[in-house]
Formats: structure tokens, sequence, C-alpha cells
């Protein structure tokens, strides 16, 4: 059987907008946006993975709300799977692994250049977001 690695993003909404982050490295996805995350470690829940990468990556404490359905092949072996989360303390900072944030409005996020594997998602988060 052949494992499956995990990899976490968090769609991180406040007053209807959504969080972006553009990578810095590596040099192949450096200037793409993304939903901040990372890989689920051994022994983490993804929940768990979300908030220790988003701590991290951005100085935040954030608290995993509902996954949004389905999950999204990044390379063989791994998937994306992406959780809507909200901010208990701290302001985001690009500490790690990305050089830019932004909050995105519905329609907004059409300014941006999103990892392929993360569009779904982030539609899917927007259309919640503007239906709200
Ligand atoms: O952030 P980290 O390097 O741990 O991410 C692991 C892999 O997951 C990277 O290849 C990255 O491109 C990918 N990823 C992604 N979408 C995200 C977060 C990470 O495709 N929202």
């Amino acid at each position: 059987m052949t494992t499956v690695r995990v990899v976490v993003g968090g769609a991180v909404c406040e007053r209807g907008r959504l969080l972006a982050a553009r990578r810095s490295a590596p040099p192949a996805l450096a200037g793409r946006w993304e939903l901040p995350g990372g890989k689920v470690e051994d022994g983490e829940t993804p929940e768990q993975a979300l908030v220790r990468e988003l701590h991290e990556e951005l100085g935040v404490d954030v608290a995993p709300v509902e996954r949004i359905p389905g999950e999204w092949v990044l390379r063989p072996g791994f998937v994306l799977q992406v959780w809507t989360a909200r901010l208990v303390s701290g302001r985001p900072e690009p500490l790690q692994d990305h050089d830019e944030l932004r909050w995105l409005r519905p329609g907004e996020e059409r300014e941006v250049d999103w990892l392929d594997q993360d569009r779904p998602a982030v539609a899917e988060v927007m259309r919640r977001l503007g239906s709200r």
C-alpha cells in the first residue's frame, strides 16, 4: 500500500476577506500565491499541522473551522486538503516561505497567480464569502 502524504492549506478568513500568501521559495514556486500551510507530520492531525504551520510561517494562532470538501493532487504521493480557519491572535506576517500577504475580497482572487492546485478551494471559499 502506498501512503499519501497530506499537505494542509489554511483558508484564513476575516471580515469577508481571504488571506493569500505569495511564496518566496523554492524557485519553481516563488511568486505564486497559495493558502498558507504545509505537510502533516507523523503523529499530527491535519488540524494540528495547520495550527503549527501558520504559527511558524505567519506568527499567528488560528483555529481550524471546517474542511473544504475535496482533495487535490500536488504531485504523485501528495494531496492538498484545505480547512477554513479563523484568527485567534496575532497579525499575519510573512516570516517564513512567503514574501507578501494580501487579504482578498470575493472577486479579487483573480488578481493573483494562485498555485493550480489551490484554485478549486479558493473558488469555493470565495463563493461562501460572497454569499454571506
Ligand atoms: O509549505 P511546504 O513546503 O511544507 O509545502 C509542501 C508542498 O505543498 C510544497 O510543494 C507546496 O508547493 C505545496 N503546497 C501547495 N499549496 C498550498 C500549500 C503547500 O501546493 N496551499
